[in-house]
């Protein structure tokens, strides 16, 4: 995760002037922002909003202080939106992540609010509120939607139970939708075995997953040569975009 941490105090008070009023976008809970990225946001020049709170408790979770849905955040809503300001014409996008942003029943308002300003919208997200999913889905131009094993290892790499059935439908309302998107999947050998990450990729295609990135589950790039040179050449055929990335 790349947040900016340096806090937003100029811009803080400014937004402090303006007399914000209270409105629903303004209860997200912000746990970080990136200023800029090139990689968040396919094509696109974006800033990152990191949502506080995940329900879940995967074991390799690279945002472990985004987890907690109360801890104490340095940033607020208003002063995302008057950073947000500065940049209108500057960039051309800002992705939800987290954390986990559908987590937050204000998430559909805050994306409004930044549409208004101008900005296409990205989502990063585990999939396990469907239908606050589904009212997002209209606001977005993007959405990153993580596939972490196959069904019947979910409850175990999540840590919560039945996790596997709301991702399900999640994956279902993002391929109905039409809404551009990538389905990514963390994994080591350690997690599941290849053999069921096999089986995993299969299922996805059947379901009309066409993009599909595999992100390394530990320190140091996912190499071809990880995986076998025949099971590689079998993902490449099964995604007409298929990437190989260090998570
Ligand atoms: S769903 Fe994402 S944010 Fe939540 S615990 Fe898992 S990796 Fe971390």
């Amino acid at each position: 995760m790349r947040i900016d941490a340096t806090p937003l105090e100029a811009i803080g008070s400014a937004a402090g002037a303006a007399a914000h009023s209270a409105h629903t976008a303004d209860r997200i809970r912000v746990g970080g922002l990136t200023r800029l990225t090139s990689i968040d946001f396919p094509g696109r020049l974006a800033a990152v909003v990191f949502c506080q709170g995940c329900p879940w408790r995967c074991g390799y979770c690279h945002n472990p202080d985004l987890i907690p849905a109360g801890a104490a955040t340095a940033l607020d809503w208003p002063q995302v939106m008057a950073f947000l300001r500065t940049r209108a014409g500057l960039l051309d996008g800002v992705v939800f992540s987290g954390g986990e942003p559908t987590l937050q029943t204000a998430l559909s308002a805050a994306l409004d609010e930044t549409r208004s300003l101008g900005f296409e919208t990205a989502l990063h997200t585990a999939g396990m509120y469907p239908q606050r999913l589904a009212t997002a889905l209209p606001l977005l131009d993007w959405v990153g939607l993580d596939i972490k094993a196959p069904w019947s290892r979910y409850a175990a790499v999540s840590a919560a139970r039945n996790s596997a059935i709301p991702v399900q439908e999640s994956l279902g309302l993002l391929l109905a939708s039409g809404t551009p998107h990538e389905c990514r999947t963390t994994w080591h050998a350690d997690l599941f075995p290849v053999g069921e990450l096999v089986a995993m990729a299969l299922d996805l295609a059947e379901r009309g997953v066409r993009s599909w990135a595999l992100q390394a589950g530990r320190v140091g790039a996912l190499a071809e040569t990880d995986l076998p040179a025949d099971v590689v050449r079998a993902f490449q055929g099964l995604f007409p975009h298929f990437s190989l990335r260090q998570a």
